[in-house]
This record gives C-alpha cells, structure tokens and sequence, in this order.
C-alpha cells in the first residue's frame, strides 16, 4: 500500500492520534441490488415514498456514488470487550456518510459494511448478507417496539463476496456481502470518550463532550456541572433502554463500552436474540457461553459497570470523581423502581404495591423451574380475568397453555407452586380499579405478540440467500405493529419449533 497524496484522506489501516474521527472514501460494491428499504425511515429523512426504487439511492445507500456535498468519515473509538480494555477498536466497518435535516430533526447517516478504515484492525470493513439482514430487520423491530435504538434504512447486497473464517471441510467459507445504512442523532458511544482519555487527550476530550452536549443535549449549561447532568442524563437513558430490553426479552450479547451509544439507543445488532424459554442465564452470545457475562439477567448490571466507565473517562473534565459516584448510585435504586413498574404492567396491575416483588420473584422463579415461552406467557396472560377460577386439575393453566415448551413439566410440585401463583395474582387483579377488558388492553401494549425470534430471522437469510426477499418483506411487515393481533399472520406467534432450539446468530 502506498500512502495517497494526502495521508490524512487514507483508508490505511493506522492508530489515529489526536483525533475524533477519519476521512475516509467508502469502498464501491459491484453490483448493488436494494432488498429492502424502511419506508418509515425514508419519511424521517425526508425522501419520497418512490425514492428507494431509483438507482442514485441504491448507489448512495451502498456506498458506490458519494454526494457532492457529502464528506464521509469513520469515527474514532476505544472500549472494554468483555471487561477489559481493548484500545483502539473503531470505526472498523462504519462510515458516517452524511448530516441531514429534516422536519426539525438532525439525523446522521450511515453505512455498515462499505469497506476498511483506518480501524480496521485486521479485519476486512465488510458485513455479510446474514448479519446486515439481522441488523436492518431487528433495528425497526426494535423501534416499532417502542424501544430506543438506531434505525436502518436499506438492506442493499452488494454483489461482492465476502471471506468469513467459518471453515467447513477444511475450505474457507464466502458470502454475499451487504451494506446497511444506519440512522441515528449520532453515532458516538461510550468508546468514543474512552478511547480520548486513554491516550491523555485531553483536550480533544472535552471538545468532544462540549460539541456531544451542544448537539444532542439540549439546556445544559457548559462547565462541570454541566458535565456531571450530561453524565446523569445518559445514564437515564441507558436505563430507560434496559428496562425495555428486559420488558421484550431482548438480550444484546455483547455490551461492550463501543456498542453503548451516548443517546442510550440500541446499537450493533451482532449476537442478540430474544428470549424464549424465560431464563436469566441465557446469553445469544457463543463465545460467551462458558463467562455468560452478557446474559439476559445481568444486563443492568452491565450497564451499570460500562456507566461506570464512561465516568471514569469523564473525570478529567469533572475535577472530581465523587458527583459522578453518586450519579451511578442512584442507578441501583431507580433501576429496581423502574423494573417493578415495568413488571407491574407486564403483568396488568394499576400500580405496584407493597409485596408485589413477591409476586414478581416467584413468577420469574416459575418461569425458570418450567421451560415457558416469555412472548407467549405474557401476552395469554392478558386473558386471565378478575373471575378466573383455579381448579385442583390443570384447567387453571389452560389460557396459558401453549407457553410451555415440556407440559409433561407441569405435575407435583410444580404444578401446585403454579396453582399457588395464579391464586394470589387472581386476587390481586381483583385490588385492581381497571376492569378485565381495560387491563387486558393495556398490558398487550406492553407485551408484544410479535418479535423477531432467531429462527424468523434465519429463514429470512435462508430465503434472501437464494434471491428470494419476500421473507424480508412479510417480517418487517409483521413486526411493524408487534402488539397487533395480526389474526392472519397468526403462525408467527408461536413457540421456536424444535429444529431452532438454542441455535444462536452470529455477529461476523
Ligand atoms: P463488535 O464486537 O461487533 O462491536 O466489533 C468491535 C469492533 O470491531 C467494531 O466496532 C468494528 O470497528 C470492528 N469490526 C468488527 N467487524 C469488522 C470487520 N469485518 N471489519 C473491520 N472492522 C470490524
Ligand atoms: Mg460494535
Ligand atoms: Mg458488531
């Protein structure tokens, strides 16, 4: 490699110093054929219904024309992986394309998959059609969902294959390559600010809290206080986000500091997957199997230690890591406040009240002790009413029914712990001022009937993988409304079907 004309404009591969971010030029694909575009996410940056069908957005949207105005760069970043510090680790594969404005909002734009950057790293800046599908389709799950995240915009192949180290047979494995083009206010994460303090950069540290408050962090004062409610600010949000991860049964797989976005959005769609079996120590995340330090249980917790993180690459600007401390103490307690009126409403009660935690521990204890579809469970629970009656048989369980993966599990002990549960929640719903048809409508607003299970996703890329997108389409269709009955998409609201079982995506 020779470097060109004007180094600071290279792709090369290189430790940046001193600097927030790179210019780089996206790499062009061969052949770009568009999969899929988010209609709602077009509309959000301003293009026209019929705008996705032209050749200018596939070339944009992969990479192959850059606007005039558009000045692309990859972003500087550092982070934990799995608890310890790992330097330099991006933008590797993401190229903020451009900056657009529209009806009040500030968006940026940009590309997974378009080619190496300076952090690269030994890896190639390329994303695979299986895990860009996964992206795009999951990211507007997610949304329609209700909860924070990044969104995506296309789905574009680019014709190149792509080199994965998935070996069978001894021969290396290609796939089709693809481009996403993310949306988000910004892009900047966790790393972003570790990376700066890491190397002493002090400076460029503040320039950059400075211009991440002005932009995106509307009234706080400038100063160290400022510095402190900006601190405050993402941690509500970053809380805000588990607490709905938790809600849907999202477990992200790796929560690394780079993969925690500033704004508190759901960012990098590698590993994740959805509970379902309810189990605390579930993790999508192979290389984490034996740890499990991204399982679903723990992912407040990690929250909670990647905030602290950000703290302490805040600190030189702070003067004083004390304010800070007490702005990650006050995570515990609104962590547990929060969970118990998400749970509450999970389960259709007005209000939390004293002994409801019981309630909840003994549900997840149940949930635990018999292999019980979350999706499923919650969203027939809204059928349970104030008149329910709880039989010696099993009859008792009979709106719950299709939850269970092994009903053979449910004799004995078991059984009897079941029965002694839907006893003390009957008569809890009958403290409740809202009648059964209200409760109902309100806890399938909090219960999604549809969500992006593993195996969907999988038949999906099977599908795409052989040219064929309608798969694409009906998913994205279906999980644009998750908490509508849906009667004739019925079938997607079903237990992981045998072959599925523990099979988990891959983030490469
Ligand atoms: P992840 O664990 O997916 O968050 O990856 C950590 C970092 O590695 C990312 O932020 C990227 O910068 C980089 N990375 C991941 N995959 C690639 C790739 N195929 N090419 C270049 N960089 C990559
Ligand atoms: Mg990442
Ligand atoms: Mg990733």
């Amino acid at each position: 490699h020779a470097l060109p004309a004007d180094p600071d404009r290279s792709n090369l591969r290189r430790q940046i110093r001193n600097a927030a971010f790179s210019y780089v030029t996206p790499r062009v694909p061969s052949q770009p054929r568009l999969l899929h575009a988010a209609p709602d996410v077009a509309a959000l940056i301003g293009l026209q219904p019929d705008d996705d069908q032209s050749d200018s957005f596939k070339n944009i949207f992969s990479g192959a024309v850059v606007p005039d105005e558009a000045d692309p760069y990859a972003m500087c970043y550092g982070g934990h992986q799995f608890g310890s510090w790992a330097g330099q680790l991006g933008d590797g594969r993401a190229i903020n394309l451009a900056e657009v404005k529209h009806a009040g909002q500030h968006w940026t734009l940009q590309l997974k998959g378009a080619g190496e950057t300076p952090y690269s790293r030994t890896a190639d800046g390329l994303a695979v059609l299986r895990s860009s599908l996964r992206e795009h389709l999951c990211s507007e799950a997610m949304f329609h969902l209700g909860v924070p995240t990044t969104r995506s915009l296309s789905l574009i192949a680019t014709g190149d294959a792509v080199l994965r180290d998935v070996m069978y047979d001894g021969h290396p494995e290609y796939e089709p390559g693809a481009v996403v083009c993310r949306v988000a206010p910004s892009f900047v994460r966790f790393g972003s600010f570790e990376i700066l303090a890491s190397r002493g950069e002090h400076g460029l540290l503040r320039q950059l809290a400075d211009y991440t408050i002005e932009h995106y962090f509307a009234g706080i004062a400038a100063g160290k206080e400022g510095y402190v409610e900006f601190f405050r600010q993402v941690t509500q949000r970053t809380l805000a986000m588990i607490i709905d991860w938790q809600r849907v049964g999202f477990v992200h797989g790796v929560m690394n500091t780079d993969n925690m976005s500033i704004h508190g959005l759901t960012i990098d769609y590698g590993p994740y997957g959805w509970l379902e079996g309810y189990d605390h120590a579930w993790t999508p995340n192979t290389t984490d199997r034996q740890h499990r330090r991204y399982r679903y249980g723990n992912q407040p917790q990690i929250a909670l230690w990647n905030l602290a993180q950000l703290a302490s690459a805040i600190v030189p600007l702070v003067g004083d890591a004390e304010p800070l401390r007490e702005v990650l103490a006050e995570f515990q307690t609104e962590f547990s406040a929060q969970y118990a009126m998400m749970m509450a409403a999970k389960l259709g009660l007005d209000e939390p009240r004293a002994g409801d935690e019981t309630l909840f521990e003994d549900l997840e204890q149940l949930l635990h002790a018999t292999e019980t579809d979350m999706t499923i469970f919650f969203r027939r629970l809204a059928a349970v009413g104030q008149a329910h009656t709880i039989d010696d048989g099993i009859d008792f369980l009979k709106p719950i029914a299709d939850a269970f993966y092994v009903p053979a599990e449910l004799t004995g002990e078991v059984l009897d712990q079941w029965r002694s549960w839907f006893t003390t929640y009957v008569l809890r719903l009958q403290a409740n001022t809202s009648n059964d048809a209200e409760r109902a409508r309100r806890m399938n607003a909090v219960n999604p009937k549809y969500v992006l299970r593993n195996y969907m996703a999988q038949l999906a890329i099977d599908k795409a993988t052989v040219g064929d997108v309608s798969l694409i389409h009906e998913l994205y269709d279906l999980l644009r409304t998750p908490y509508a009955e849906q009667p004739e998409r019925e079938a997607w609201f079903a237990k992981r079907p045998d072959w599925a079982r523990d099979k988990v995506g891959c983030s490469m």
